[in-house]
């Protein structure tokens, strides 16, 4: 019987960041990296997305393992929250297994151990009907590995991220016999990092952006403050490079750089030169001259804290007069406008800003001829860009066509498709999992597409708050309504507004009261409809209007709050709102969030659906092969 081959899309394609992507051979699959994405403005309050935790709900049985190209946030952020529940053998090199760990253990604190598993290019793994191997590829932090799929239809590659750099340095080097080597054997799909397809600039080579690096460094007389992330190695190595070579000290700061940094420096991946490093303590017996501070900030990313530097709301760092800042990355399209603003506070604060993006191309991502040469190299059958914005796949798309691909052999995908291989051709099948997983704080997945909603329209319009306190038995309202508004209007010069509001609600209550059977879940209905359509006629403006109704009891004079069915009855919340039942402690419940308006909270219970999967992982074998 022949392999039955499907290529999932779980992430990572039209977007920037978040990948994810699996392979199923008969009944295994193979998950190819497990990344977050940071969200753009539009998911207020969001601060990371991953891929959707129903597939391994749906799919967990089936997942072989999870296999890592490298140790960046976009290819291994999601796993603290996947392995929270899932017991799945992870696959990476040394370095990327270690940033794994880090990673894990910031956010989920009783991690298996067992679950990883070291490999490196040399390694090949056996599963039931298929072997993966590994190689080496170039990117801005070493140990990086490609992942080759053998099937008994020919291999599926997955870049994960890379470049082309024959300037690199040993641990960085792409090995190119072993991609001669995956295509003689007959490459049947290639799945390509395409975050760099735009670009037709050759990336600078190493040496140059060392020898720009250190010119900047010599060149400025005052403290320099380098903005970069902590899993860019490259980087933070030639950082460390320029510091001594311009004998200036380095002070770290920023919430994983001393792990990583360590972490590279224990396995040999960084050469942190001898007492480089200094105290915070340290600071101010240094003349600035001589100071280097690298800023790698809270979860990669590193501009917030340069704000918070330049406007003094930084734990240790103040920017002045006579600082320069140095910012060492190169920032994605959605970051730019960031970049902008940041910039602008530091010039305020007395700051200069030095961007090496605008004056060398130094990302770690294959350009369109990297990626016309690697198609050249490993002559694949079929082609499915990944990793990266729509526009980027299809020009991605529109460079193997030009490298003399046929456009039908090349698939243009979205999140949650899945591709079924039939007669040599691949054919769309039923979808697989693929929306987003919000991740607020600490939760996992209990911030819908509805709390969303409510957050946008809180932030168009506001909020509007009623609360009234009413006698069921006399049928009459107790006290007057409070009304009250958060970013809707300004409550000095709208007493008109507010006023007429009150009007609204009193006969509201009393239309209830009279004409109708009373009910509550009616009652508050008719409020938020008829409050709703008043402010709007008023204002021209549509708020969250939130209607909260209090029953005054006569047996004991407490105040008691009826919450919609959908609310999550938070007792600490109700017992308050018993206590001392006036606006400021309502107005508490509204910003703690447990209130949403919306008839249909997406609740993603994810405790609920824990399905912990044990693997027996005996039947993978470690098979060392050397190559020559
Ligand atoms: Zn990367």
């Amino acid at each position: 019987m022949t392999q039955q081959i499907k290529i999932m899309m779980l992430g990572g394609v039209r977007e920037n960041g978040k990948n994810m992507y699996g392979v199923q051979v008969d009944d295994e699959i193979f998950v190819l990296d497990a990344g977050l994405k940071y969200p753009d403005s539009s998911l207020l309050g969001i601060d990371i997305v991953i891929p959707d935790l129903q597939f391994f709900a749906d799919y967990g049985d089936r997942v072989a393992g999870i296999f890592l190209t490298h140790g960046h946030a976009d290819a291994i952020g999601a796993l603290p929250y996947i392995l929270r529940d899932y017991d799945i053998p992870v696959f990476g090199s040394k370095l990327t297994i270690e940033l794994a760990k880090i990673a894990v253990q910031h956010e989920n604190k009783q991690c298996n151990d067992d679950l990883f598993h070291v490999i490196d290019e040399d390694t090949e793994i056996d599963f039931n009907n298929v072997t993966i191997s590994f190689f080496k590829t170039t990117h801005s932090l070493p140990d990086s590995l490609g992942i080759d799929v053998s099937t008994e239809k020919g291999e599926i590659v997955y870049t994960g991220d890379f470049k082309f750099d024959p300037s690199a340095k040993k641990d960085y080097r792409m090995d190119f016999v072993r991609l001669a080597d995956i295509s003689r054997k007959g490459v049947l799909a290639l799945l390509s990092d395409s975050t760099n397809s735009e670009s037709v600039l050759q990336n600078d080579q190493q040496p140059d952006i060392e020898k720009y690096i250190l010119n900047v460094f010599k060149n400025h007389d005052g403290r320099i403050i380098v903005a970069s992330k902590a899993s860019n190695i490259v980087r933070v190595q030639e950082i460390f490079q320029a510091a001594a070579a311009t004998e200036r000290k380095v002070f770290l700061t920023g919430r994983d750089i001393g792990r990583i940094v360590y972490t590279a420096m224990q396995m040999g991946y960084l050469n942190v030169p001898k007492d480089i490093l200094i105290h915070g303590k340290d600071l101010k017996n240094i003349p600035d001259k001589n100071i280097l501070i690298l800023e790698t900030g809270r979860m990669g990313e590193p501009l917030k804290s340069l704000q918070k530097m330049a406007t003094n709301r930084h734990r240790m760092i103040k920017i002045k007069n006579g600082d320069l800042v140095f910012i060492a990355t190169t920032p994605s399209h959605s970051v730019e406008t960031m970049v902008a603003q940041t910039s602008d506070i530091i010039y305020r604060s007395g700051g200069i800003v030095k961007q090496l993006g605008y004056d060398k191309h130094t990302s770690g991502h294959a350009t369109g001829r990297d990626l016309q040469m690697l198609i050249d190299t490993l002559k694949p059958k079929y082609l499915i860009p990944v990793i990266g914005e729509y526009r980027l796949l299809e020009i991605h798309k529109n460079l193997a066509v030009e490298a003399g691909m046929d456009p039908e052999n090349i698939y243009i995908t979205k999140n949650g498709d899945c591709l079924l291989l039939d007669d040599d051709k691949f054919y769309l099948t039923d979808p697989v999992p693929a929306e987003d997983t919000m991740i607020d704080g600490s939760g996992v997945g209990d911030v819908g597409n509805i709390v969303l909603r409510d957050r946008e329209i809180l932030s168009d319009d506001g909020i509007f708050i009623a609360a009234v306190t009413i006698d069921r038995k006399k049928k009459k309202i107790v006290a007057e309504p409070l009304v009250s508004t958060r970013g809707f209007i300004y409550i000095k010069e709208s007493h008109d507004v507010m006023d007429g509001a009150s009007d609204v609600i009193k006969t509201t209550i009393s239309n209830n009261f009279n004409h109708k059977k009373f009910d509550w879940t009616e009652l508050k209905q008719d409020l938020h409809t008829n409050l709703e359509k008043f402010l709007y006629k008023e204002t021209g403006r549509r708020p969250v209007v939130l209607p909260i109704v209090m029953e005054v009891n006569q047996n004991r004079h407490r105040a008691m709050v009826r919450r919609q069915a959908n609310v999550s009855a938070d007792h600490d919340d109700i017992e308050a709102v018993k206590a001392n039942s006036n606006l400021n402690v309502i107005s508490q419940i509204v910003k703690k969030g447990t209130y949403s308006n919306s008839a249909a909270v997406s609740k993603y219970k994810f405790n609920n659906r824990k399905i912990k999967i044990k693997r027996d992982i005996k039947n993978v074998r470690f098979r060392p092969k050397k190559i020559n």
